[in-house]
């Protein structure tokens, strides 16, 4: 398959190209043009296909041409030693966990499929440009990537000990929590935590201006590993066509996503695993106070505003980048959109009540990300659902991850995983440095050229 920018349809490229590049050059989002027909595919998986089977058979009708069929099967094993589980939490709303991997959310699905290709296509020498242009080598890449907390682990740790690969990652100094540090902070090897005297906005500016540094890009071959990323979202579909296999022996009534979503690139990877034909009757968009997209199902006006403060932080976005994908799946067409995806706004207030009610009634902790999607699901399930319908509400972060609002809600701590335990023991290894480009410079040129 080839892929071409949101913004122009007209410059074609192949998947590895747009991995190194992650932006077009128009400022679009690489998107793919074409829809394969995935169906029979799809209804041949059933609850013994395991999420390799399904994530190899994907990749290989994705990336054919590029990656072969053997390939696609040994990418797949080495990027999913972790898969999803399933939680029934009612007849007909069940949790689709997503949570066991290295950094405890979902973002390892799509952080650790992304590692594992450009290692592949680094070693191969197939390093179709890069953001870096002139700088990029065909057997090297230089990951550099700010992050505000909880979305560097994922990448961190999908990348640790890949050949040719490094990471240097920004992070500002004091303003991410202790547990956060340590997991961009403990890995070493390829792995470098810059914690930069500065707030999230230094960090990211830093980054920006190296990206676009005449000398920077002649001489390191950087690039970026951002959630934009088409090497990070198409993985995702994976997990959509798993769940499937996994509950359709539950009946063949209608079949729902519940996606708690803040960029919306989970959403737009199950909207992907759709189009090319998984039999999904409907998608219901759960978001916290940051609502735009919401608020364009039902006004028709899509708003970009600053976004607010909530206690389900890593889905406080005010400006979600994939709706510019979800524009060019639905051609710009509300009423399509409409007939596809619901919106649900969850407050703050709702997080932690629901999150206590689940704790109470059922001993089962919930993230306050997940449980904006398990109350939009339950409201759903009063509304819309028909017969016997299900309802798959995506649980995108390990509850111990968010023990602080935990004790909020309900004055109790979700038990931590042993590799998130572990890694808070280990001890920090971060360099301290200013908040300029020139320090930033510094640093690259001394360590990584
Ligand atoms: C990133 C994230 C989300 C939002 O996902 P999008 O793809 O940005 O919509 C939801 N929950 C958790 C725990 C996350 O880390």
């Amino acid at each position: 398959m080839r892929f071409s920018s949101t913004r122009s349809g007209n410059d074609k490229v192949s998947f590895s190209r747009a991995v190194f590049q992650g932006l077009a050059p128009d400022g679009g989002l690489y998107h793919p043009d074409e829809e394969p027909d995935m169906r029979e595919l799809f209804l041949g998986f059933d609850n013994t296909s395991s999420f390799v089977d399904i994530a190899a058979a994907m990749s290989a009708r994705l990336f054919a041409g590029e990656i072969s069929e053997a390939e696609a099967r040994s990418i797949a094993e080495e990027a999913f030693p972790f898969s999803p589980e399933i939680l029934q939490l009612d007849d007909d709303i069940a949790l689709l966990e997503l949570f066991h991997g290295p950094s405890c959310a979902f973002k390892d699905y799509g952080a650790s499929f992304l590692a594992t290709v450009m290692e592949h296509f680094l070693d191969r020498g197939i390093v179709d440009g890069g953001s870096a242009g002139t700088g990029a080598r065909k057997d090297r890449a230089i990951i550099l990537t700010a992050t505000s907390g909880d979305t560097g682990s994922a990448v961190a740790q999908a990348f640790h000990g890949k050949k040719g690969i490094d990471v240097v990652i920004l992070y500002p100094s004091g303003r991410v929590s202790p547990s956060q540090e340590k997991q961009l902070t403990t890995l070493g090897g390829n792995i470098h935590a810059l914690e930069v005297r500065g707030n999230f906005d230094d960090c990211q500016r830093m980054v920006k201006e190296a990206f676009i540094d005449p000398e920077l890009q002649r001489e390191l071959p950087l690039t970026s590993a951002n959630s934009i990323n088409l090497g990070r979202l198409l993985p995702q579909s994976f997990y959509y066509a798993h769940a499937f296999a996994m509950q359709k022996n539950r009946g063949d009534g209608e079949f729902y996503f519940t996606v708690p979503s803040g960029n919306f690139g989970n959403l737009t990877a199950g909207i992907f695993a759709w189009r090319w034909g998984l039999p999904v009757s409907g998608f219901i968009a759960a978001t916290n106070a940051n609502d735009v997209v919401p608020e364009y199902l039902s006004q028709g006006q899509f708003t970009p505003r600053p976004s607010v403060h909530t206690y389900a932080n890593a889905m406080d976005v005010g400006n979600p980048s994939n709706f510019e994908r979800l524009q060019t799946i639905f051609h710009s067409d509300l009423e399509r959109m409409r007939m596809m995806i619901s919106g649900s706004v969850v407050s703050d207030g709702e997080i932690l009540a629901t999150m206590k009610r689940y704790l109470d009634d059922r001993g089962v902790f919930l993230c306050p990300h997940t449980v904006t999607g398990v109350l939009a699901s339950e409201r759903f399930r009063a509304g819309e659902l028909k017969g016997d319908g299900q309802i798959v509400t995506l649980a995108t972060a390990h509850p111990a991850k968010f023990n602080e609002i935990s004790m909020k809600a309900s004055g109790r701590e979700a038990p931590m995983p042993r590799r998130l335990q572990e890694c808070l023991v280990r001890e920090k290894q971060a360099e301290l440095i200013g908040n300029s480009l020139e320090d930033l410079r510094k640093f690259l040129k001394d360590r990584l050229a």
